[in-house]
């Protein structure tokens, strides 16, 4: 029987190994964390993270098939094949802060793989990670590899939150990116297989390791710039009295641009879109492409004046003040059918508010009151009503 390790049992890590679980009954899959209050919460009637379907596709696998555990170094002894799933957020301090990715999580995990593997590995990049990533990896797991032999793959995720079953279930894609050697092929193969269970062959796309890396980092950067175009129309549009939802409704019907993330809105949150960005704005830079980096740089400026103009909007529609006004927000996660709050235009929307002394009230029924209080962390709370 294939053992499936995944170190990280996130919002990527938890939903894809439910799914392949579900899909593979002949593979045995464990998700593994350093979190102890994480796996207590996957190995309960109560899961980590809201998704829906979620609850029914761990049901139905766990304790067969799929398992949770802390035991993160017996786990990734027994494996054949691991995927990392850490986070990768952006740096915070030091060389290329506010841009580059923290790979602080990933460095870890690849030493920890080193120390304990006793038998060949094939280590699968989930995680979202910069271009060249790979490379650095190899090196970790390579240095003292006593006769161990393992092979780096790229598999980028593309689930959305709020839809992460339907799209693990119907991938417009799955990408795996590897070496082009005999070794790196056969490690191609192996995951193939995995996926072949339920993915239509045609679905399954092979490239080198390198263009599996960037093509996500891309494939966010498009999305953001998509929501960015049609938020900069929006501002022409109340400037102008042209209607942006007819406005995009009409230019996504061209099918040369389609309809999809085509929304006016106060601006895009989660834990990706503005990460990957600046990332990617970083590989610019550092591959000495300044002009590139600033064409991207955009999409998080227009981004960012979005939600200033939508608080402005509100403030200067209600007599130029908001002191002592009572606002009710309803929605205070990134978006809908999800409770991930992470980068959530709510934030900065709350905190312009907040900031003009106006009384709010939130509702959302997947956020608790605890999570809206520390992403707010203001002296004078708002009024919370998360469920
Ligand atoms: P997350 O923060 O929800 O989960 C990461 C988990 O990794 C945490 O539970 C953390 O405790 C664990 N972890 C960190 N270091 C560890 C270690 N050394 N050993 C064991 N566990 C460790 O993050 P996420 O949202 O699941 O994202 C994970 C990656 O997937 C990121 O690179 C992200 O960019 C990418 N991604 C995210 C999404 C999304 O919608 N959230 C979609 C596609 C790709």
């Amino acid at each position: 029987m294939v053992k499936i390790c995944c170190i990280g049992a996130g919002y990527v890590g938890g939903p894809t190994m439910a799914v392949i679980a579900l899909k593979c009954p002949d593979i045995e899959v464990v998700v593994v964390d350093i979190s102890k209050p994480r796996i207590e919460a996957w190995n309960s009637d109560t899961l980590p993270i809201y998704e829906p379907g979620l609850d029914d596709v761990v049901k139905q696998c766990r304790g067969k098939n799929l398992f949770f555990s802390t035991d993160v170094e017996k786990h990734v002894a027994e494996a054949d094949i691991i995927f990392v799933s850490v986070n990768t957020p952006t740096k915070t301090r030091g060389l290329g802060a506010g841009k580059a990715a923290d790979l602080t999580y990933w460095e870890s995990a690849a030493r920890m793989i080193a120390d304990v593997s006793k038998s060949d590995k094939i280590v699968v990049e989930k995680s979202t990670v910069p271009v060249k990533t790979a490379e650095a990896i190899e090196k970790i797991l390579t240095h003292n590899s006593k006769g161990i032999n393992y092979q780096i793959l790229s598999n980028p995720e593309f689930l959305a939150e709020g839809t992460a079953i339907e799209d693990l279930f119907k991938p417009d894609r799955v990408l795996i990116g590897g070496r082009e050697t005999p070794e790196g092929r056969k490690a191609v193969q192996a995951l193939k297989d995995v996926y072949a269970h339920w993915v239509p062959e045609d679905r399954i796309l092979t490239t080198n390791l390198w263009s599996a890396e960037l093509s996500k980092l891309a494939a966010n950067a498009f999305l953001a710039q998509r929501i960015s175009s049609v938020n900069a129309i929006s501002a022409l549009c109340e400037a102008t009295g042209a209607n942006v939802s007819e406005v995009a409704y009409a230019v996504g019907k061209d099918t040369r641009i389609g309809p999809k993330f085509l929304n006016a809105s106060v601006g895009f949150g989660g834990s990706c879109f503005q990460k990957d960005i600046l990332n990617l704005v970083y590989i610019c830079e550092c591959n000495g492409l300044p002009e590139v980096a600033n064409y991207w740089k955009q999409v998080i400026k227009i981004n960012d004046y979005q939600k200033s103009r939508f608080v402005n909007r509100v403030v200067s529609s209600m007599f130029n003040t908001v002191a002592g006004k009572k606002i009710a927000v309803l929605g205070f996660a990134f978006k809908k059918d999800t409770g991930d709050t992470r980068e959530t235009p709510a934030i900065d929307v709350c905190k312009g508010l907040l900031g003009d002394k106006a009384q709010i009230s939130i509702y959302d029924p997947q956020v608790t009151e605890d999570q809206i209080q520390r992403d707010l962390a203001m002296n004078k709370a708002p009024t919370v009503c998360a469920s």
